[in-house]
């Protein structure tokens, strides 16, 4: 079969599945034990260039194309850089990329260029652990959790231990729609929201000079009929529901609860909140909500103060009160001043959320995290509980967007410790304008 063969199936496109990882891996073997049949040329020396191939598969009655990007030569950036592009190409034309590694070897430097480029996947990666041939690997194969992944799938490609569970769970990856091969991936999703009057669609047409309609032609990138495209400070955004900023819909009856609804749908369809509040007014209970409302989804914040050509020094420093007294649980998200009326400062809504998303997107090695821990342990240890001091036996950050750690303890901690522990992490490693989620799993 030709290079980059895309195989679309009698109803439109099937969903498009890659696998990934180093060579040697065990992926041809993988997908022979995929396909049924020995089509994949399985080279014994690593290295061995092959091309990209797509294969037509199937399994439980439903089609789909696999791809095999084996064979890839590390020119001369070496294997790391040889395997990110591949993981980087995955990512764009595929909907479900399946990352393989040797469960015998473990991870290597190159594994890990490839996870943190999967890191930024928008679509499912599963993680197989592949040449587990027996039970006796399991524990070993625990440990890849630790690399952000998710769950990692024991697997023996050459026996077909685990192959068919495998197989399930890609087949319940796959996407409503899919892709279709060779997509772009689109901007960042923003979706700009706030109480009524607070002027968002005053910005919304401040930056509609830029907005390009996509109501009539989304062939191509990710963008729903109902968002548009921006470009803010010379980067292209993804503004999600612009109907619903756009739309002056008064209901009835119940309008404040379709207006939360429609809000909390755009928070939930985008990457980064940018709350705008109006400085010249007193921060409302509703403005608390929706800034509640992107927490609780665990987006990346930002917060706008609109209407600044209004804020005189008497109303700055009343402001600034409110925002110690009424914001302090998100102190951590970036202000923006900004005025939609003059235009004022609406650039720099741009920086706040790309800081924002680098924030949400952040990652600590787990080797780093459990240095810290027991240094701050060991600085400010946990109260004592009737002679006991609950302690972490071993942490690890499991997931980003936002950023997940897991801590497992010899016992509970208590509320006031676990914000400890989060305003430290925030001290020592920023995380701006992204909420941090801490699980302690106490000891049985
Ligand atoms: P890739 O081309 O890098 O994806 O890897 P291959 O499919 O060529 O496999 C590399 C080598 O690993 C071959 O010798 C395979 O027979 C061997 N191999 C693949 N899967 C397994 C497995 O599950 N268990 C064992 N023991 N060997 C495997
Ligand atoms: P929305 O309900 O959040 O979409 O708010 P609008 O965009 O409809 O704005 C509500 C009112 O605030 C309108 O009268 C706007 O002209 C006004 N407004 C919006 N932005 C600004 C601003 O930056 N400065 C001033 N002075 N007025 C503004």
């Amino acid at each position: 079969m030709d290079n980059e063969t895309w195989t679309d199936g009698e109803n439109g496109p099937v969903p498009t599945v890659a696998v990934v990882g180093r060579p040697n891996v065990g992926k041809s073997t993988l997908v022979n034990r995929i396909l049924g049949r020995r089509a994949a040329v399985v080279q014994d020396q690593p290295g061995v260039t092959r091309d990209r191939i797509a294969y037509d598969a199937e399994w439980a009655g439903k089609n789909f194309s696999l791809v095999d990007t084996g064979g890839w030569e590390p020119d001369a950036d070496g294997i790391g850089a040889a395997i990110a592009a591949q993981a980087e190409l995955a990512m764009r034309t595929s909907d479900v990329i399946v990352f393989v590694l040797d469960a015998r070897v473990g991870v290597t430097a190159a594994d890990e260029q490839a996870v943190r480029i999967l890191h930024r996947a928008k679509k499912p990666v599963i993680l197989v652990a592949n040449k587990a041939d027996s039970e006796k690997q399991e524990a070993d194969i625990a440990e890849l959790w630790s690399l952000g992944l998710g769950q990692p799938r024991p697997l023996s490609a050459l026996h077909g231990r685990g192959a068919g569970d495998l197989l399930d769970d890609i087949v319940e990856a796959f996407p409503e729609e899919p892709t279709g091969s060779l997509k772009e991936e689109g901007p960042h999703r923003i979706a700009l929201v706030g109480r009524p009057n607070v002027g968002k669609s005053s910005l919304l047409n401040k930056l509609a000079g830029s907005a390009r309609s996509v109501v009539d032609d989304a062939a191509g990138t990710t963008v729903d009929p109902v968002d548009s495209i921006v470009t803010i400070d010379d980067e292209d955004w993804t503004l999600v529901d612009t109907a619903g900023i756009r739309k002056r819909v008064k209901f009835a009856s119940g309008a404040e609860y379709y207006a939360s609804l429609r809000t909390q749908a755009a928070i939930e369809s985008a990457e980064v909140a940018i709350v705008l509040l109006d400085a010249s007014e007193p921060l409302s209970e509703q403005d608390q909500r929706v800034i509640s409302q992107a927490v609780e989804a665990g987006r990346a914040l930002v917060l706008a103060f609109n209407k600044w050509d209004l804020v005189d020094e008497d109303r700055r420093y009343y402001l600034e009160k409110e925002i110690d007294r009424e914001l302090a649980q998100v102190a951590w998200a970036p202000r923006v001043n900004i005025s939609a009326l003059t235009g004022r400062s609406v650039q720099k809504m741009a920086i706040a959320a790309r800081t924002a998303l680098e924030g949400w997107t952040q990652r600590i090695t787990t080797g780093e995290l459990n240095k810290w821990i027991s240094d701050l342990q060991a600085a400010t240890p946990h109260p004592g509980r009737s002679g006991k001091i609950p302690k972490v036996l071993f942490a690890s950050q499991v997931g980003i967007e936002p950023p997940r750690f897991v801590l497992f303890t010899t016992g509970p901690f208590d509320k006031q410790y676990q914000r400890f522990i989060t305003r430290r992490l925030r001290e020592d490693f920023g995380f701006t304008g992204s909420p941090i989620d801490l699980v302690i799993k106490p000891r049985e």
